[in-house]
């Protein structure tokens, strides 16, 4: 049997290495390691992908958050609300420009931030409001665009972990992930579901002036070469990651229903288990399983953490403490016990592997061992 790996790159990559390979040489061959036209292509077969209008690449995911926020020309002190469960990268940018982050509960059964905390988080200063696709499905997009529109506030869409998801409308219609707010962010980390062999990122947008602007930010400010009309930073997409990316868009939907396989089976397997809440799949967005973060409810995480390991199972828990009680995050708006919600997943979640590479052996023996483990915990 195979070694059991949060992620498989290394079979993944396998599986497409000519095509890869020769995406590559091509590059090396070239030698357009900044700004080559694999840049461009990709950027326009994301955007035909998702129904963007625009997709603009850049260096990862913490700068296309930063990008965003830069371009849609946010003061210090202006408010941006974003999810109190989430990777830290979303708030880090926020206070780095000097804004405020305004840090709000989630859902309990989809992980995502919460509609309601949102409204009740709004001042005459907020600008602006992220929600995080978090672990592979759609924030409830429909409600936070509303109060968007009704408050006359931003929504930048970090979509780092759900590439490729759709969002569903009450009307039926629908939208890819990243697509439906002003601006949506994504990052091609090597283990994000559209990973590069590197670093990456991309903003999307369909306003053409945001579009020129994000443009113009993420290449020093630059309109025109030497001349800086705005500060700006240097944040690129480079040649090689994008003549990856261009091969790997073409997996995505194949990659996505791979991790949608391995979740099924897992949710099947652990249907019985009584202290174990598997991944609620919301009503209005695809799953596309960046991550299976199921509940262990009264269960010593450490215990069956440690359990696993020692079977040559290794878990992850995304994430073990919130944002408002890491040290850098602290803020007197937030008491001990301000998101009860977000602390209590804190504590109970845990991420199975999950990856586009599992066979049915392997699969079974994660499920099999997890159950035992589980039915044994604390005995
Ligand atoms: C990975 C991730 C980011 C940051 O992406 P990088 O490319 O690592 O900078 C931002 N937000 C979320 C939710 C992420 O998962």
């Amino acid at each position: 049997m195979k070694e059991i790996r949060m992620v498989d790159l290394a079979t993944q990559y396998d599986r497409i290495k000519v095509e890869v390979d020769a995406a590559i040489a091509e590059v090396l061959t070239s030698t357009k390691f900044i700004k080559g036209p694999q840049v461009k292509s990709f950027e326009d077969n994301l955007a035909k992908y998702l129904g963007a209008k625009h997709v603009i690449g850049c260096a990862n995911g913490t700068d296309a958050l930063q990008i965003a926020m830069m371009a849609l020309g946010y003061q210090p002190g202006d408010e941006v609300i974003t999810a109190s469960f989430t990777y830290v990268a979303t708030a880090e940018v926020i206070a780095l420009l000097k804004l405020k982050p305004v840090l709000v509960e989630v859902n309990p059964e989809t992980f995502t931030i919460d509609p309601a905390a949102i409204e009740a988080a709004i001042t005459p200063n907020t600008k602006a409001i992220v929600p995080v696709h978090l672990f592979g499905q759609c924030a409830d997009m429909e409600p936070i665009m509303k109060i968007a529109a009704k408050h006359n506030l931003h929504v930048i869409e970090d979509t780092a972990q759900a590439i490729g998801a759709d969002y569903f409308f009450a009307d039926g219609a629908k939208s890819k992930a990243g697509t439906i707010g002003t601006i949506g962010t994504t990052s091609f980390f090597p283990s994000k579901n559209l990973g590069c062999y590197g670093d990456g990122g991309a903003l999307f947008t369909n306003d053409d002036t945001l579009a020129k602007k994000i443009r113009m930010i993420a290449n020093h400010g630059q309109s025109v070469q030497y001349v800086h009309d705005e500060i700006g930073v240097n944040s690129r997409l480079d040649t090689l990651q994008a003549a990856i990316l261009d091969v790997k868009l073409k997996y995505l939907d194949e990659y996505a229903q791979s991790r949608r396989k391995v979740a099924d089976y897992y949710d099947k397997a652990f249907a019985g288990l009584e202290n174990v809440t598997t991944p609620v799949r919301a009503k209005n967005s695809t799953h596309v399983f960046h991550q299976y973060t199921l509940k262990l409810n009264g269960l010593n995480r450490e215990e069956i953490r440690k359990k696993l390991e020692e079977k040559g199972i290794p878990t992850m828990v995304y994430y073990p403490i919130p944002l408002h009680e890491q040290k850098a995050y602290k803020d007197e708006r937030y008491k001990e016990g301000a998101f009860p919600i977000t602390e209590s997943l804190c504590e109970s979640v845990l991420s199975l592997p999950i990856h586009t590479e599992f066979g049915e052996e392997e699969l079974k023996y994660v499920a099999d061992n997890f159950i035992s483990v589980v039915n044994n915990s604390g005995k």
